[in-house]
């Protein structure tokens, strides 16, 4: 089903990524219909429309799926019972089966390994007798990551021998958990990418991510790896894509290990929406990844992802904002700031998008 200008998207989730498909809609002559539970969202001061209501209002969400032609999401989280109740009544894009993969890590990691991309070795751990065993496999170094909800390094505990394994396991609150075994990774990359309803592929080229203190905080386009590299990390990312039968932009994020001829890939996670290493893409690349989204989950062909130069993009963190104006005052940077009204350390404000001559 292909929409027409004027139709609506319904967007899950009112943080910036729901603010900047918002935007992106309005540019192509369609209105944005924002849910989210909480107050002053940032996509809210830019939407046609939106239901502040909990995920779980089951009339709000009749209401809002009835105001909408499609739903899409900006957060891999949405409430599995939120999204079964929405894609009854109208199409959900991504669909049930991203969702699923992406929101549970064990779920990911099999998903991930049934299809032959490499990951990490894991354990499930869902208790201390499993972890032990687990971290002994491991040589007793290793990451306990929550199963569902961690994000930017919430959720995770890094362990080393000697550590005690139930204080890591306290330090989740006993949530479900996995151990990773650690990735002795070179670099970090990611592949942003999309599918149409049609099965269209389009990816960007790869970037290369750095974080400051589990946050990521500046993206290099292209990443410094060897074309090859590259474009098994695309291939490995269509595959992810077709598999999960994606409609819409969905974050692949890699690490590298070892260097030049020696580089192999290991598939950290993946994310079934707009993703944060993706944001350059406007306007550093002649179609947007949020653009992107919203023709793919409108069934209207995919645009071009061709690049327009060498490429940085460095989120505004905290108090990194407050760099606000030296943005505009370099001429070939680009400044987008998600109108939020509180400030706090890591808390992504904005970003800066920078183009340069390609070498
Ligand atoms: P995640 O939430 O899984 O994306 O992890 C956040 C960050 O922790 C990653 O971007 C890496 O820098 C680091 N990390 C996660 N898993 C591993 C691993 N298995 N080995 C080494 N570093 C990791």
């Amino acid at each position: 089903m292909s929409l027409a200008p004027g139709a609506t998207i319904g967007i899950l989730g009112g943080g910036q990524l729901g603010r900047m498909i918002a935007l992106a809609a309005a540019d192509l002559g369609l209105r944005a219909h924002v849910y989210a539970p909480e107050a002053d969202q940032p996509a809210f001061d830019v939407a046609a429309a939106f239901t502040c209501a909990a995920y779980g209002d089951e009339d709000a969400l009749a209401r809002f799926a009835a105001a909408v032609d499609v739903v899409t999401y900006e957060f891999e989280n949405v409430p599995e019972a939120t999204a079964a109740l929405l894609a009854r009544l109208k199409p959900v894009r991504p669909g049930p089966s991203a969702l699923a993969a992406a929101q549970d890590r064990l779920v990911e990691k099999r998903f991930l390994e049934g299809l032959g991309a490499p990951v990490a070795p894991f354990a499930d751990a869902p208790d201390e007798t499993a972890l032990r065993e687990a971290l002994a496999r491991f040589g007793g170094h290793g990451i306990l990551k929550t199963r569902r909800l961690g994000y930017d390094g919430k959720g995770q505990v890094r362990l080393r021998p000697g550590d005690d394994p139930r204080a890591a396991l306290d330090a989740i609150e006993g949530a479900p958990a996995i151990l990773e075994a650690l990735v002795p990774f070179a670099r970090e990359i990611s592949v942003v990418a999309a599918r149409g309803i049609d099965g269209a592929f389009a990816a960007w080229d790869p970037g290369e991510n750095e974080h400051a203190d589990h946050v990521l905080s500046l993206t290099r386009v292209p990443a410094r790896t060897t074309p090859a590299t590259s474009a098994a990390a695309v291939a490995l990312a269509r595959r992810i894509l077709d598999a999960l039968d994606c409609v819409g932009v969905m974050g692949v994020e890699l690490f590298v290990v070892g260097r030049g001829a020696d580089e192999r890939l290991v598939v950290n996670e993946i994310a079934p929406r707009v993703h944060n290493s993706g944001h350059w893409t406007d306007p550093g690349a002649v179609t947007s990844q949020f653009e992107q989204h919203v023709r793919a989950i409108c069934g209207w062909p995919l645009g071009s992802t061709a690049r327009r130069g060498r490429i940085e993009m460095r989120n505004l963190l905290g108090d990194g904002a407050l760099g606000w104006r030296d943005a505009l005052a370099t001429p070939d940077a680009h400044l987008r700031l998600y109108g939020k009204r509180d400030r706090a350390p890591g808390r992504k404000m904005g970003h800066v998008t920078r183009i340069f001559p390609e070498v």
